[in-house]
């Protein structure tokens, strides 16, 4: 029988055999990914004993089009409820009080981390020369910084009256012809997150954690994320990670936690990046980041992402890139962001030889050149074929 995914006290996410998982098929191509995935996901499932119970929820464009609403709230329910759950991509609706859906889900929730493994799979064709040493894993603040939305615009009373107060209280000059944002970076919100970074790291034998920042300029926000991440390595992980300073470099069989700055960590990514394991850092940096790093191995179609709540277990596991509406419902985009987000999200709750046999069949397909219109247009002597057609191969392979 279906159930839902549950928490222990401990934080352990108890995982039935038939868990019941909430998916937002998504906009645009979203009614081409999503099946293409699902049928991916279910065929592995399968062959591993297990089952998924979809539960569909609505969000964006479908949603507003039923309900009126762009985020119902038996949708934000039904994520609460059963704390794991895959969307497809949302349109940004214009002017519907909304920043963005996605935005919308992260705060409501409090997904803390966004997380995004990065790594090449063969034959896919990438403007490097080695994109087979890029495996890295962002872990990227997903509630802080400039992304707050703390912002007041030119001209406005509010920009006015906060310039003034700068000036009176802390003798800050600014143009009065400025617009003005804030950015908060706490030790609550960075140590959460480096935390969560460690543990990933420390549960998969990954060898370092780079901590990136722009503490070099931003002393307080940016430098103190990389003070606070030395501080809880000390604090909470003496016995099995230690800090670069405090090692000088050699951390024996403990795993090293290092720090690097924001600018040239992304020259260094494209020259260097068999240095960078999991990466641990704040919003804008992560967001930059991950682009940089899709890119690097195949760009926007395949990359996966999730956003995740390591302690109250909530994650939504998502495709990472936008509707593509000018190719809705022609069956021709890659499904590969949102089905291995879906083997991100099998991964986290459990299901490793499921998640580990999709990326097998994934591979062995690329392999043979079987490729969406993406890829085809890059590759020599690619076979080019619908999403729905590409699943169906993957599903061959597993
Ligand atoms: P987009 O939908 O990501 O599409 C930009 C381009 O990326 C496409 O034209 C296509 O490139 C390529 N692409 C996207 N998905 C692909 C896939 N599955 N397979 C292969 N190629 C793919 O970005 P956009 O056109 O800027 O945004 C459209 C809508 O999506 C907007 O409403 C935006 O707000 C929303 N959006 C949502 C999310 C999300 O839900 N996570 C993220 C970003 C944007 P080619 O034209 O070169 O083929």
């Amino acid at each position: 029988m279906a159930e839902k995914i549950t928490m222990s006290a401990d934080g352990v996410l108890r995982v039935p055999d038939e868990p019941i998982i909430p998916f937002i098929e998504g906009d645009g191509s979203g009614v081409d990914i999503w099946p293409a995935a699902k049928l991916v996901l279910d065929a592995a499932a399968a062959k591993h004993g297990h089952r998924v119970e979809w539960k569909e929820v609505l969000a964006g464009q479908k949603a507003f089009d039923e309900t009126g609403d762009w985020l119902p709230e038996e949708t934000i329910q039904a994520f609460r409820d059963h704390l794991i759950g895959i969307k497809g991509p949302l349109t940004t609706p214009v002017g519907g009080g909304f920043r963005s859906l996605n935005v919308a889900l992260r705060q409501i929730l409090d997904l803390y981390v966004c997380l995004r493994p990065v790594r090449w799979f063969a034959g896919v064709p990438s403007p490097v020369k080695h994109p087979e040493l890029v495996d890295m894993v962002i872990f990227r603040e997903n509630t802080e910084d400039i992304y707050a939305g703390l912002e007041v615009q030119e001209g406005s009373a509010e920009a006015r009256r906060l310039i003034e107060l700068l000036r009176d209280e802390l003798g800050w000059e600014i143009r009065p012809d400025s617009g003005v944002g804030i950015k908060p970076v706490s030790v609550t919100g960075s140590k959460r997150l480096i935390r969560a970074a460690i543990r990933y790291a420390l549960e998969r034998d990954r060898r370092s954690v780079t901590l990136v920042h722009k503490g070099n300029i931003q002393k307080f926000t940016e430098g103190a994320f990389r003070q606070w991440g030395y501080e809880l390595v000390r604090e909470e992980f003496p016995e099995v990670a230690v800090g670069w300073d405090d090692c000088g470099g050699d951390p024996g069989d403990r795993l090293l936690v290092k720090d690097a700055i924001a600018d040239i960590t992304l020259q260094q990514v494209l020259t260097r990046p068999s240095d960078f394991d999991v990466i641990a850092t704040t919003n804008l940096n992560g967001d930059y980041l991950s682009d940089a790093l899709a890119a690097q191995v195949g760009g926007i179609g395949i990359a996966p992402g999730a956003n995740i709540n390591y302690v109250t277990g909530h994650g939504i596991f998502e495709a990472t890139h936008g509707t593509a509406p000018k190719y809705a419902g022609q069956d021709r985009v890659n499904p590969g962001s949102v089905l291995l987000s879906g083997v991100l999200m099998f991964e986290h709750i459990g299901w490793s030889a499921a998640a580990a046999d999709i990326v097998s069949a994934l591979e062995a397909t690329i392999a043979e050149r079987i490729v969406t219109y993406d890829f085809a247009r890059q590759m020599e002597g690619a076979t080019e074929v619908k999403t729905s057609e590409l699943a169906s191969a993957i599903v061959d392979r597993l």
